[in-house]
């Protein structure tokens, strides 16, 4: 659907030295973004940062390897983040439209989710610009707050059992690894990541058991942090502005806070990675297992989803959620609690820590 085709506003013209052709599908370099949009693009080497200005019209910001812009005061989320290749920063079509043709629809997440799930075959599956070696690990919940509770099966209990294996696990293969809680206490949700990064820590891995309403819901699933979760951050910060309209100095600072939020994004691309491998680990070994121990049916993989998690959401540091099982469904509930369970899962989430790890090293 890619090719010669011509979209409202932005024509691709195969051959020409704005477009380059990458997976088949057009991509325009920053020279051809002005030429067609007579927006005069200007780019910060140091930090990443794309401004386009254009006469009469709002400036646009964006970032290397973010797929935010900031176009005036406005969020948009962008299919495809702008990226370096060579001596040349593109851009996918996709993401020129919906940065240029304000009528081009939302995009869904579903999109996002699908390129997530193809990052295996990709080359570049780090940019982390440091060696991955400490992990602080979240055990969700605790204290009065129970998490998901069936029967005398608590989540809280659940995914503190499973962080102490996974440490051993993880420090076996030459982490350093440090917990939000080791007890069963309570926790806000902003101490959590707060305490992540004063610890200094590399990763963030918050672990969780799920419940459903449909007793069938059953597996795993690995959640990162949702452009939703910006979007809301956003019209948070235009409420904030319209009040102090006034003041000039004010809203500069709001716009800061924006700028600031984009580049906690950035690390959005290394969490989908981290994702992917700790996911496609874990649900592996948990196939294996029953097939292993023959107990009747397959383990789910629900995929890596987005979803506006505020524990992760102030982390500046590649952070997932990881929501091992269902709780609420008797056979996911029964096998989470047993002791070679745990065991096995643990040590299919360092060994996809690992893998990230080993991923990153590749790159460095
Ligand atoms: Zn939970």
């Amino acid at each position: 659907m890619f090719f010669f085709y011509l979209f409202t506003g932005i024509a691709w013209a195969a051959g020409s030295p704005q477009w380059i052709l990458l997976n088949k599908a057009p991509h325009l370099t920053l020279e051809g973004w002005a030429s067609q949009t007579q927006f005069h693009p200007f780019f910060d080497e140091k930090s990443g940062r794309i401004l386009l200005e254009r006469k009469g019209l709002p400036p646009m910001v964006l970032l290397l390897d973010t797929p935010y812009a900031l176009q005036g005061e406005k969020f948009l989320a962008l299919p495809q983040p702008p990226f370096r290749q060579g001596n040349k920063i593109l851009l996918s079509l996709e993401s020129a439209e919906r940065l240029f043709l304000p009528s081009v629809p939302k995009e869904e997440g579903l999109v996002l989710e699908k390129n997530f799930q193809d990052v295996k075959g990709q080359e570049n599956t780090c940019r982390l610009d440091r060696p991955v070696r400490r992990v602080f690990l979240d055990p969700g919940h605790g204290g009065e707050d129970f998490g998901t509770k069936q029967g005398n099966v608590s989540e809280k209990d659940v995914v503190l059992s499973f962080a102490r294996l996974a440490a051993d696990e993880l420090r076996r293969r030459g982490f350093v690894v440090s917990f939000s809680r080791t007890r069963d206490v309570f926790l806000p949700l902003e101490v959590r990541s707060k305490l992540a990064e004063k610890w200094k820590a590399d990763l963030f891995i918050s672990l969780h058991a799920n419940s459903s309403g449909h007793a069938t819901a059953h597996g795993t699933e690995t959640y990162i942090l949702s452009q939703d979760a910006t979007d809301a951050e956003a019209r948070k910060l235009a409420l904030i502005e319209n009040s102090i309209v006034q003041d000039q100095g004010a809203k500069q600072s709001a716009v800061q806070d924006i700028l600031w939020d984009m580049e906690q994004t950035s690390f959005l691309q290394d969490s989908a990675y981290l994702a992917s491998y700790i996911q496609g680990a874990i649900v592996e070994n948990a196939h294996t297992l029953l097939l292993k121990k023959k107990v009747a049916g397959d383990w789910k993989n629900r995929g890596v989803r987005q979803a506006p998690f505020f524990v992760l959401n102030r982390a500046a540091m590649p952070a997932v959620l990881v929501e091992l099982g269902y709780l609420s469904n008797s056979r996911d509930r029964k096998l989470l609690t047993e002791k070679y369970f745990q065991e096995s899962l643990a040590k299919a989430l360092a060994e996809g820590v690992k893998k990230y790890r080993d991923a990153c090293r590749e790159i460095q």
